[in-house]
């Protein structure tokens, strides 16, 4: 609509001028009529068919400090664990100095202090029960038969109850009377502890013999079957949780491995 308008417009302004041109100079061959970029050209302002502008330089951008990024003392601690792979832990000299040694091996006194608070029953024991229960909660399978699905609440409900007696605690925080924790020293737990502090589900096909408890956690995420968003409850808390854990017990790591290189001279 405006670019028609414009185009008749310049039309006529270019017709009169022809006209005027046509009385006073020789007679010449017709011209053609201007083509449609002549005629858009003539309708532009007169600005923008004079010459070109001067550009003024923009203005100085104000100048700004960028400070570069304080890191964690964990992820510090994490960078220099994973560096040297051949390295064995400063602290304790009782495995390689890698994340899975200080998460879930590093014997320390500081560092094993922070890791039986996340070890804890009321802690990370009854996080793995709380994150169990409520994915298979949330897991359904498509085209299920009522029977059917009695049965898989059935069999979810045994496998949260395995898995309270195996950690002493329920979902909400319970104690179970007369149950004894697990061994979180022991090889099994410390891959359970590694696994769940990285976030990382596993098959039950994962479980070296003799691993019950990892055999049992792993029949539960075999079983979990959930739309992602049904699931990201589950996902928050887990995340949040090992995170949170992470970082302190790397913190203890490194504030240990600091105190050492300073009685050492630095
Ligand atoms: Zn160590």
């Amino acid at each position: 609509m405006t670019d028609s308008d414009s185009e008749t417009g310049t039309d006529s302004s270019s017709d009169s001028g022809t006209d005027s041109t046509a009385t006073t100079a020789a007679p010449t061959a017709p011209r053609a009529p201007p083509s449609a970029i002549q005629r858009t050209v003539s309708a532009l302002p007169a600005p923008c068919r004079g010459p070109p502008r001067q550009r003024q330089p923009p203005p100085s951008a104000p100048t700004r400090r960028v400070t570069p990024p304080v890191e964690s003392a964990a992820l510090v601690a994490w960078r220099r664990a994973s560096n040297d792979p051949e390295a064995t832990c400063t602290l304790c000299g009782g495995g390689p100095e890698d994340p899975f040694h200080v998460l879930s091996e590093c014997t320390h006194p500081a560092v094993a202090a922070v890791r039986s608070c996340v070890t804890s029953p009321l802690a990370l024991a009854r996080k793995i029960v709380w994150i169990c229960e409520v994915a298979l909660a949330a897991s359904s399978t498509p085209g299920e038969s009522p029977g059917q699905q009695a049965a898989s609440k059935a069999a979810a409900a045994q496998l949260v109850s395995g898995l309270v007696a195996v950690f002493g605690v329920t979902s909400d925080g319970t104690l179970v009377e007369g149950a004894s924790p697990p061994d979180w020293a022991s090889a099994e737990m410390r891959t359970v502890l590694f696994r769940f502090l990285a976030v990382l589900p596993f098959p039950a096909s994962a479980a070296a013999p003799g691993h019950g408890v990892v055999r049992l956690l792993g029949t539960v995420f075999d079983r979990v079957t959930a739309k992602a968003h049904k699931l990201r409850p589950v996902a928050n808390a887990w995340v949040g949780f090992a995170g949170a854990a992470v970082t302190s017990i790397f913190h203890a790591w490194n504030a240990a491995f600091d105190a050492l290189r300073l009685e050492r001279g630095g």
